[in-house]
């Protein structure tokens, strides 16, 4: 059983007892990981290491028990209908190769267009750059100044001829979080477009319900949602994976393989070639423990408690300038200081223990979409407090006051 303290989160991650003085606010590129998460991959591998699947000895059957209980737990956590609905992929990356390179190069032809929206970071934008002929197949949904999915422009570019339609559900550069059942709703009257949605920062922050959705693909990471590197999960449809080529191929795979001619297992298997992650899918398992034991309602309490500060004490900066103000935010906060480099305001508040995240975040177009090289990026989870927040603005203003 994962250990989890609601009322004060942070003493579950031993990180910061190595780190007192560390104020962490880089959570939207990986999150800490509780010590629940950090022990139960380590007694995994000190008590019952064994590879999965076809293992004949308990050690073998235990260990895919327990990979299969993630699967269970996964399909639990999101609503999926089936467990066969779930694949444990590296991360979101993967997951949105995979959908490009197996549904999209089956059923993207001449002609057909791909929706993906102007805030998307690189992972949801160059797969599918590799799988058209033509870079006007490629349509991008504009957004307005606030950092909005603009709905208007994004009715304009379904058609017939939209094959996919690929969204995040919450910018990791904006904060935004997408009005997306709204837009799926949209995209199913007017197209018969499959849908994916990137929930690499929404999983750890909100509750998702994929058939609530009605999405057919959905997408994260494990590392953004105090899990480890390494493993992710790909949900699509059951009816859709059972008609998808496999992705990549070799081992655990197949149904029967000869020289003549290979058949596929099918799904989950077939989109899971070669020995999987197995620790880091009970690191997985052991992080959604956490989640729900700490629950969806009290991380969206602590979210909103330090959003509400935070955004007070940032816009109070004259010099600050705010990229992404939209009405639904997560707490993710990219700004630009008048006449200071990004990088500088990440190197000064790293000599006060301040850990940001600067440059172009993997959204090149949206950098340029607001006319700029990079920003300075805080992001918030669980962990954080108050005091992490007024150390930060403290930073912030002695940076400005060395260089302004
Ligand atoms: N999508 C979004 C919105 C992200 O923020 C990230 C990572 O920052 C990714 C996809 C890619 O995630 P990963 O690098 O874990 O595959």
């Amino acid at each position: 059983m994962t250990r989890f303290t609601p009322e004060n989160p942070r003493s579950d991650f031993s990180i910061f007892t190595h780190h007192a003085d560390l104020v962490y606010l880089d959570s939207t590129a990986t999150t800490h990981k509780p010590d629940g998460v950090l022990d139960a991959m380590a007694a995994f591998l000190k008590e019952k290491n064994a590879t999965v699947h076809r293992g004949i000895y308990g050690l073998s059957v235990e260990a895919t028990d327990r990979c299969e209980h993630v699967r269970q737990q996964v399909k639990g956590f999101i609503n999926a209908e089936k467990e066969e609905e779930i694949i444990f992929v590296k991360g979101a990356t993967e997951a949105i190769n995979l959908v490009a390179h197996s549904y999209g190069k089956a059923h993207v032809g001449k002609g057909d267009n791909i929706v993906i929206s102007h805030m998307e970071h690189h992972a949801n934008i160059v797969p599918w750059q590799q799988i058209i002929e033509s870079e006007d197949q490629l349509r991008v949904c504009q957004i307005t100044d606030e950092g909005e999915l603009d709905l208007e422009h994004l009715k304009t570019l379904i058609d017939n001829q939209t094959k996919i339609v690929a969204l995040t559900h919450v910018s990791n550069v904006l904060g935004t979080v997408n009005p997306i059942k709204e837009c799926i709703s949209y995209i199913r009257e007017h197209s018969s477009a499959k849908i994916l949605i990137d929930g690499a920062q929404a999983i750890a922050h909100m509750p998702v319900d994929v058939q609530d959705l009605d999405c057919d693909f959905y997408c994260f990471s494990g590392h953004k949602m105090y899990g480890p590197t390494g493993i992710g999960i790909l949900y699509g449809k059951h009816d859709l994976l059972l008609k998808m080529p496999p992705y990549q191929t070799g081992g655990d795979m197949i149904e029967f393989v000869s020289f003549e001619k290979t058949t596929f297992a099918k799904p989950p298997a077939r989109f899971e070639a070669g020995t999987p992650a197995i620790v880091e899918i009970i690191g997985l398992g052991a992080a959604i423990d956490y989640i729900q034991g700490i629950t969806l309602e009290r991380l969206q309490e602590i979210d909103m408690e330090l959003f509400e500060l935070a955004n007070t004490e940032l816009q109070s900066i004259p010099e600050l300038n705010l990229i992404g103000t939209a009405a639904h935010k997560s707490p993710v906060f990219s700004f630009t200081i008048k006449g200071i480099h990004s990088h500088d305001v990440g190197t000064c508040m790293d000599q006060e223990h301040v850990a940001i995240r600067v440059g172009h975040h993997c959204a090149q177009p949206l950098m340029k979409r607001f006319g700029v090289p990079a920003t300075a990026r805080m992001s918030f989870a669980c962990y954080n407090t108050s005091d992490d927040i007024e150390r930060a603005i403290k930073a912030l203003k002695k940076t400005i006051g060395f260089f302004i």
